[in-house]
């Protein structure tokens, strides 16, 4: 990917050729949640750099169609991953209906989303809802000679496609390093080549999210329907794609595959891949047992953190690194976030009572323009925040009346907050939710104190009494030699 990244050359047109479509549009799709298990704060890092860019889209008058599907099938991870897709696994060992865990999980995203003030897409498509769309793709692949059925599971032909075009066009690996890496695996003898990867699979008969096939009864591979979804609202080619970096090697390399496979031309014109959210340098993620969810860290119940953190504090945290660059989640990065982004909200209140006097300077109109700059630079919010602090810096001098603004300069500070801080970064004036959770929090710890005076009271039907109706709220409390602690 490129270093620097303009908006004009993001979408591939010159600036003219934007002016001449009306209203200019943009498509973008960004691969969305597994909706097998509540989404981890790493997730909601990436969907939150999305948030921000079409933001910023819609901020310079762009029609943007954001389409970010619902994983709601087929999601299999790697080679490894030949056996059982996981909302069936779940299902089983909950007793429920597939779908039951789908909406669960779909619903719980779009709260803890909307909690985050992040847009809902133009469209979110779900991979259940386009099986067949998924199957006339691969019938197509077939047809065109670059995927294969057997028994019952279609496969696609990654050294055929290799020979006549670029598979690993994202990330310059050498196929042959990939075939190298790649084990021959048990379970897979009907593939004919080791980097092969299935369009379609066989389903066996416990299997419980299955559907007709002209290959007989199975479910769609994983990368299949993020190309069955983009194509069918983006149309063959469109802007962006994007997702966490950890898709760019298998996921997009597969799907670019299939659509030039399908259709000859690759989707995007930009691949757009923001970094992971580490813990202590390390990857977060549901696997590794160091995820973190968002709601832990709202109400500070977690073992690994010393105190609760409002979502606005967080989605400031998420804006302070690029998209691009990694961030480690801590205690005190959290907790300096938190000053500054109270710094930023207070001067914000400053701002309503200035006035004006003297003459005018250039300093806030340039400050406006490099607040442009900075996002027109590869979405850059590092920068435009330290920007922003300049206008905080501006705003505190003038009330401290060691400098003069005029009545124009103070409109366009409130512009480039209500711009720049309430738009594009999607920042909240109020903090209603972050007031919720520290009622919350009061609440928890005079519930918890009178249940400890019941207990020393030896009235122990008291004691239980609370901990039973805490966990009919789906709250659990656990007691240990520290204390009493407890989890949403
Ligand atoms: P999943 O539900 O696992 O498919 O992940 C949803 C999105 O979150 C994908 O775009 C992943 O690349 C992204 N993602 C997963 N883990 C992290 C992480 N630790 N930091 C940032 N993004 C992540
Ligand atoms: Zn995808």
């Amino acid at each position: 990917m490129m270093e620097k990244l303009f908006i004009y050359n993001t979408l591939s047109r010159t600036k003219e050729e934007f002016k001449a479509i009306n209203p200019p549009f943009v498509g973008m799709y960004v691969c969305g949640p597994t909706v097998y298990s509540d989404v981890h704060l790493g997730n909601c890092r990436t969907f939150m750099s999305f948030d921000i860019i079409y933001r910023y889209l819609l901020h310079l008058g762009y029609k943007v169609r954001y389409v970010r599907n619902i994983t709601d099938a087929g999601h299999l991870e790697g080679d490894a991953d030949v056996g059982e897709d996981k909302i069936s696994k779940k299902a089983k060992l909950a007793q429920l209906e597939p779908m039951e865990i789908v909406q669960k999980y779909t619903v719980g995203f779009r709260d803890i989303m909307a909690l985050f003030n992040t847009l809902p897409p133009s469209i979110e498509p779900t991979a259940t809802g386009h099986i067949i769309e998924q199957q006339e793709i691969a019938k197509k692949i077939i047809d065109n000679g670059l995927a294969y059925e057997s028994n019952g599971t279609v496969y696609f032909d990654v050294e055929k496609f290799a020979k006549t075009n670029n598979y690993t066009a994202l990330t310059n690996r050498k196929l042959e390093e990939l075939l190298e890496n790649t084990r021959d695996l048990e379970g897979q003898d009907d593939k004919k080549g080791r980097l092969d990867f299935a369009l379609w699979i066989k389903a066996k008969p416990e299997h419980l999210m299955k559907w007709p096939s002209p290959w007989g009864v199975g479910f769609p591979g994983w990368h299949i329907e993020c190309s069955a979804m983009s194509t069918k609202y983006l149309g063959e080619q469109f802007d962006i794609h994007g997702g966490g970096m950890d898709l760019q090697a298998t996921h997009h390399t597969n799907e670019i595959a299939q659509n030039i496979a399908y259709c000859g031309k690759s989707p995007a014109n930009y691949w757009l891949h923001t970094n992971m959210l580490t813990v202590n340098g390390q990857k977060m993620s549901k696997s590794l047992g160091n995820s973190f969810l968002p709601i832990e860290l709202f109400t500070g119940q977690h073992p690994l953190l010393n105190k609760g953190f409002t979502p606005m504090t967080v989605r400031f945290f998420m804006m302070q690194t690029h998209y691009r660059s990694t961030l480690d989640f801590s205690n005190e990065a959290l907790e300096a976030s938190e000053k500054a982004y109270n710094r930023l909200m207070d001067s914000y209140k400053t701002l309503q009572s200035l006035k004006p006097s003297g003459t005018s300077t250039d300093i806030v109109s340039k400050l406006q323009k490099d607040c442009y700059e900075a996002m027109n630079d590869d979405f850059n919010t590092p920068v435009l925040i330290a920007h922003l602090f300049e206008a905080v810096r501006i705003i505190n001098s003038a009330n401290d009346k060691k400098m003069s603004l005029t009545q124009k300069d103070i409109d366009l500070l409130h512009r480039i907050y209500q711009h720049f801080v309430f738009d594009v970064m999607g920042l909240k004036k109020d903090e209603e939710t972050g007031k919720a959770y520290k009622a919350l929090e009061g609440v928890m710890n005079l519930v918890l104190s009178l249940r400890d005076k019941a207990k020393s009271n030896k009235d122990f039907t008291t004691s239980d009494e609370i901990r039973n109706n805490l966990t009919a709220l789906n709250i659990q409390v656990k007691d240990s030699k520290e204390g009493t602690a407890w989890s949403i």
